[in-house]
């Protein structure tokens, strides 16, 4: 069984994984780790009105610890593949870099994870001091409704319990080794609805123009900030992302406008405060005017991943591989980490997120190799 991340990436690269597709990846990653010694699940969700998606779980080990090691093996579409200087599923080698498709989201780290536990259970005897686990989803890149949200859910059925988790999600601004992610911001979006009463636009008194009253309840709601942040977070932050009226003439006046916007939050809120403050403000610069707020459901809550021993261990491991001390960061989008935090404390280190998802997405292949030795640093601290 080899365990080369370049080799190992560059196979995952070569299967075409793009959301709903398991594309050969699973396989792949079961073959390995079956022989291995895992005990290796296949297991596919489905939705009413979702794709299926096949994940992957598996094992080794009985007892305690338990660290479970957590990625996606789908991928954004390529686009374009004219456009790639190397086509996004052939895993070319050019200038020291692997490119394609998920290379840094987030296969390549997926290869690391597995070449790490290879070789970590190769020095110790093929099993580990406890127990280790992959937890593979399908469905991270599109709507994410059949992937680690249930496959978590399938685990504990089973009885299954974790003691600690690190995602791979590519978390790196410029630099192996920049950055841990402890946590990450909720996110909530919801649709201001302003209703008027339309009429000629040289008649305004007759009419109630609703664009009136949106610009004066938008301009509230941005006019302050949400909080001042917190230890780890930065401040709240809403950002209004259309604003429509749909209105074709130029001598009507409306009977509606609408203004969508998304709220990144911290651990100073929850998504009821929000509501709560978001809807007072717009209360009061509507004076009375009508207006509602229609919130979408949001599976994306704050957490926060408290620094201390399991943190500081993979921490130390990422300083002695690359000399540096990551910032323990809670910026970025939402991640399968707001999922797995509800069975145990996560914490998520990848590679470097610069070509994520654009054309000619690549790692270099010295971030493969120093990456493995990161993961297997963890195994080995873990474990020791
Ligand atoms: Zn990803």
């Amino acid at each position: 069984m080899h365990s080369d991340p370049i080799a190992l990436a560059r196979d995952l690269l070569r299967c075409p994984s793009v959301t709903p597709q398991e594309g050969g990846a699973l396989s792949l990653i079961e073959s390995v780790l079956s022989g291995a010694g895992f005990t290796v699940h296949r297991v596919v969700f489905s939705q009413p009105g979702a794709d299926d998606v096949e994940n992957l779980y598996a094992r080794i080990g009985s007892a305690g610890p338990h660290l479970v090691l957590a990625g996606h093996t789908d991928v954004v579409p390529p686009g374009d593949e004219a456009n790639w200087r190397h086509r996004p599923f052939d895993g070319d080698i050019a200038d020291g870099a692997l490119f394609g498709r998920g290379a840094v989201d987030m296969k390549g780290a997926i290869a690391c994870k597995l070449a790490a536990v290879l070789d970590h259970l190769a020095a110790n005897g093929g099993r580990p001091k406890g127990s280790i686990s992959f937890l593979i989803t399908g469905d991270e890149e599109g709507i994410a409704v059949n992937g680690t949200v249930k496959l978590l859910k399938w685990a504990a059925a089973r009885g299954e319990t974790f003691d600690h988790c690190v995602l791979g999600e590519p978390t790196n601004p410029a630099r192996l080794g920049d950055m841990v992610k402890i946590g990450r911001r909720g996110s909530l979006n919801g649709t201001l609805i302003v209703t008027g009463a339309s009429g000629h636009v040289a008649y305004p008194a007759l009419a109630d123009n609703p664009v009136r009253r949106i610009v004066a309840i938008m301009a509230a709601v941005m006019a302050e900030p949400l909080d001042a942040g917190s230890a780890h977070f930065d401040p709240s932050n809403l950002e209004f992302t259309s604003v429509d009226v749909g209105n074709r003439t130029v001598n009507v006046i409306p009977a509606e406008a609408r203004a969508r916007f998304n709220i990144r939050f911290n651990d100073q809120h929850t998504q009821a405060s929000l509501k709560t403050l978001v809807e007072t403000r717009a209360g009061a610069a509507a004076r009375g005017g009508s207006f509602r707020i229609a919130w979408e459901p949001s599976n994306a809550d704050v957490f926060l991943t408290k620094p201390g021993p399991f943190v500081e261990l993979v921490s130390c491991a990422i300083a002695d591989v690359t000399g540096r001390q990551p910032e323990l960061s809670t910026t970025g989008g939402t991640s399968d980490a707001r999922f797995i935090k509800d069975y145990c404390p996560v914490v998520e280190f990848g590679l470097v997120n610069a070509t994520m998802h654009k054309i000619d997405e690549n790692v270099p292949t010295d971030d493969l190799v120093a990456l493995a030795a990161i993961y297997r640093r963890v195994l080995d601290r873990y474990f020791g």
